[in-house]
């Protein structure tokens, strides 16, 4: 039994068991000892039985803690849970009925919006979102709405939208296109462009391009986008040919680490170009999951007519979402973090993890079957490669499953277009992820190489590997 939290089980199998056996031990008398699985029981049971049995489902699930495939917040201390809990109950869009977490939600994007260097933080505009999932899509649509005015203003035709990006997007843009009618166009990351830097974007870019995506901390192998350096080429293409494009940055990991890790690195509201930020507060917000934040450098930014005012909640709530009830939990457990850290303790959180990321980076730099793709110093993730020609006996999918029954979680995938023949394996360092787990984590992975090197013939031929989720 291997600890999985891909989608690889979400399915349910043709010989799966239709029915929950109970143990014994909570079987009353005169009740069912089974209960099915996929139908609605026809009676109740009692609390604590299907406490258990819900319990018991959630121990297969793996550890969080040895997970290092996911960007996704898995501890929180003890006052931040007790807040959890206490409002459990609030639905963040009954802003009339709950106006302190409505503040609340205010004031954490105000915070955002200066951290990120608005030019007037308090006359900017955001939201939270249930994730930076959601509020790429408001980012996005924001962009689309723009575009939209400014053609129609110009008697032009706007059924051509198109959104300019990287190859190594995270799937939420790819959605985005998808859901809301937008031509996506990646420019193709390749070897002596491992990222998004500007570089040929002119072919790309034309009059239809609603905006341009920088990705700080690319969901693939953590590496930044040159911010600056995209929107340098973007002022080149505007003096050529008078197209005025704009950025929004997708920092859905990075916007929670450079402000405190690289605050010289300029690749936020500083850039004019940029008209909007992202970040996830549900991952190096330290945050659980089901929180995102989206800011617009100003309130022009945002097309009035995207923002609706609802009357039925009390009062005129304006809202620009795409779900409507939502918790609020999250909203206030991201206030609780900004007040029990600061801008310190964010620093030194996020610079731990970073330094735990580039010493494992330069520890398995040293293992002879390796070589990095990066190491760690942008946001503290990286990834790496099998060397070229180093074994026909094993690849990193092999290595991936030995890993998973030492309990880690660590994944292999292809890159992107262009460079699928790529494997890769990353490593996503989250706080709590200390030097001891990391050295208990190099010791085995060197075990595991050791074993598979050790090897006197080729691993039988790749099952099918789960795709890459994150
Ligand atoms: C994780 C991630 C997303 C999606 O964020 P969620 O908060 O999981 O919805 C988008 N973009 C990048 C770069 C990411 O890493």
């Amino acid at each position: 039994m291997s600890m999985v939290t891909t989608n690889q089980h979400v399915q349910r199998s043709d010989d799966e068991r239709e029915s929950v056996e109970l143990d014994p031990v909570f079987v009353r008398p005169g009740e069912a000892t089974s209960l099915p699985k996929f139908r609605l029981p026809a009676r109740e049971s009692l609390p604590e039985t299907a406490y258990q049995i819900v319990h018991d489902e959630g121990m297969l699930d793996g550890n969080a803690r040895l997970n290092l495939a996911t960007f996704v917040g898995t501890w929180m201390d003890d006052r931040a849970q007790q807040l959890y809990l206490e409002a459990a109950d609030k639905n963040m869009i009954d802003k009339d009925e709950y106006p302190q977490t409505a503040a609340i939600e205010t004031r954490c994007w105000t915070m955002l919006a200066d951290l990120w260097h608005a030019p007037d933080p308090d006359h900017t505009i955001g939201t939270s979102t249930i994730g930076s999932s959601e509020a790429c899509m408001l980012g996005g649509l924001a962009l689309k709405r723009r575009w939209q005015h400014a053609r129609h203003s110009r008697g032009k035709p706007t059924d051509k939208p198109n959104l300019v990006m990287s190859s190594a997007v995270q799937v939420c843009w790819e959605k985005f296109c998808n859901y809301f009618d937008v031509e996506p166009r990646y420019v193709p990351i390749s070897l002596e462009h491992p990222v998004l830097d500007g570089q040929g974007l002119a072919e790309y870019v034309d009059e239809n391009t609603i905006g341009v995506v920088a990705i700080m901390g690319v969901t693939y192998t953590g590496m930044y986008e040159p911010v600056e350096q995209i929107a340098a080429a973007l002022d080149e293409i505007e003096e050529r040919t008078g197209l005025d494009v704009k950025i929004h940055v997708d920092g859905a990991s990075g916007a929670m680490i450079a402000p405190f890790v690289q605050p010289d690195l300029a690749w936020d509201f500083r850039v004019p170009r940029v008209v909007s930020i992202n970040t996830s507060g549900h991952k190096y917000g330290l945050v659980y999951p089901g929180l995102g934040w989206v800011v617009w450098r100003d309130a022009q930014c945002l097309p009035e007519d995207l923002v609706f005012k609802v009357s039925y909640l009390g009062g005129e709530m304006p809202t620009f979402a795409l779900n409507f009830s939502r918790p609020g939990a999250q909203v206030l457990q991201q206030y609780y973090m900004f007040l029990r850290l600061g801008a310190e303790g964010y620093r030194r959180v996020q610079e731990t993890s970073r330094a735990v990321a580039t010493e494992m980076a330069s520890e398995i730099a040293k293992i002879p079957a390796f070589e990095l793709w990066n190491n760690g110093s942008d946001i503290p993730v990286f990834a790496w490669r099998l060397r070229e020609g180093y074994t026909d006996k094993w690849n990193l999918y092999h290595l991936s499953d030995r890993l998973r029954t030492k309990g880690w979680l660590v994944p292999a995938y292809p890159m992107p277009a262009d460079l699928t023949d790529i494997t890769v394996q990353r490593i996503v360092v989250r706080n709590g992820f200390s030097r001891d787990l990391a050295d208990a984590f190099l010791a085995d992975l060197r075990t595991e190489v050791d074993y598979l090197d050790a090897l006197r013939g080729p691993m039988p031929a790749e099952g099918q590997h789960p795709g890459f989720h994150h």
